[in-house]
């Protein structure tokens, strides 16, 4: 038997090294535009722009980003507190609660949509109805009522939003691999991922089957006893479970081996992580990608309507 149902679950620490790490994030902003790439991972690498501009640019957000925020930060708060008390939810605080977030979030944090595309305010009434219904969506669903019924008796070892940004290692290689909730069920693991996006079925089988690596290699546990489950919580309710297969554990690693050494290519040295100069990470300018994209005045220069610095989402005047 490998794992009994009380057994405690804690995540290893490594020692840091300078190389890179896989993610799937990470790989896929390099296979975008590696000039983004360079932006993101490598910025005090930046030599003409300075490093506050940079460190602002990295730190811009998007609606949708922060509508997920909010919503993983209100599943947090709700489960940290199923596990001290059995009590029901007072749903009035419940949704008061996710709406202060929305609040302070929103006022705090500066907007892609409103420092390149001018929009003078944000609705925050449509942000808040959408976390509602996702929150809403959760409240109803199966998945609600499974974690009262079944994975409640082992709260003591549930593991939520762990800390750090899931470092791991893989088949000898560091991989990042970040999971919302863990917890154990008789001798199983499973594993739910929080997601208010968009269904993207084979990006999302993906980071299942890298789920179950992570945590067969964390707790050294075999992968058939390993469920990782996507959870859509909008516009419906809806989940992606995955039986993880020898051969999609096999094609997995040789995937991560594989993309890992061609981001390696984009270093000087890789040991160190030292990446070679800017030109080598060309520009890919697409009109959905540099839409999205935080660097987008570094690449054209003009993009900047109103030349704002930074822009309150609540209430539309300028803060600066
Ligand atoms: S603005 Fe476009 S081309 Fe420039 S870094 Fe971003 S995605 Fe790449």
């Amino acid at each position: 038997m490998y794992l009994a149902g009380n057994m405690q679950l804690s995540f290893a620490s490594y020692p840091f090294t300078p190389i890179l790490g896989w993610s799937i994030s990470r790989y896929e902003v390099f296979d975008k535009c590696k000039r983004q790439y360079f932006y993101t991972y490598y910025s005090k690498y930046v030599a003409e722009v300075p490093a506050y501009k940079m460190k602002r640019l990295r730190e811009l957000t998007s609606i949708p980003l922060e509508t997920g925020n909010v919503v993983h930060d209100v599943l947090e708060a709700f489960l940290k507190r199923l596990q001290k008390s059995d009590r029901n939810i007072d749903e009035g605080r419940f949704f008061d609660y996710a709406h202060e977030l929305v609040k302070r979030y929103f006022s705090e944090k500066t907007f892609i949509e409103q420092y390149y595309n001018g929009e003078q305010r944000i609705d925050l009434d449509r942000v808040i109805d959408k976390i509602d219904t996702a929150l809403r969506n959760f409240m109803n669903s199966h998945c609600y009522n499974w974690i009262f019924m079944v994975a409640l008796h082992n709260r003591d070892n549930w593991i939520i939003e762990p800390a750090g940004y899931g470092e791991t290692r893989l088949d000898g290689m560091k991989v990042y691999c970040k999971m919302d909730f863990l917890l154990p069920v008789d001798e199983c693991i499973y594993i739910l991922d929080w997601k208010t996006g968009n269904r993207d079925q084979a990006k999302h089988a993906q980071q299942l089957i890298g789920y179950s690596a992570a945590a067969s290699s964390l707790f050294a546990i075999p992968w058939n006893r390993i469920f990782p489950r996507i959870v859509y919580l909008y516009p419906a309710f809806d989940e992606m479970e995955i039986r993880v297969t020898d051969e999609d554990r096999d094609r997995f690693f040789a995937r991560v081996r594989e993309q890992t050494e061609v981001m390696y290519q984009w270093c000087s040295d890789i040991e160190n992580n030292i990446p070679l100069s800017v030109e080598a990470f060309t520009k890919s300018p697409s009109p959905s990608l540099c839409s999205q994209c935080r660097f987008r005045e570094l690449c054209f220069p003009d993009c900047r309507p109103c030349g704002r610095e930074k822009t309150n989402a609540l209430d539309g005047e300028d803060a600066t």
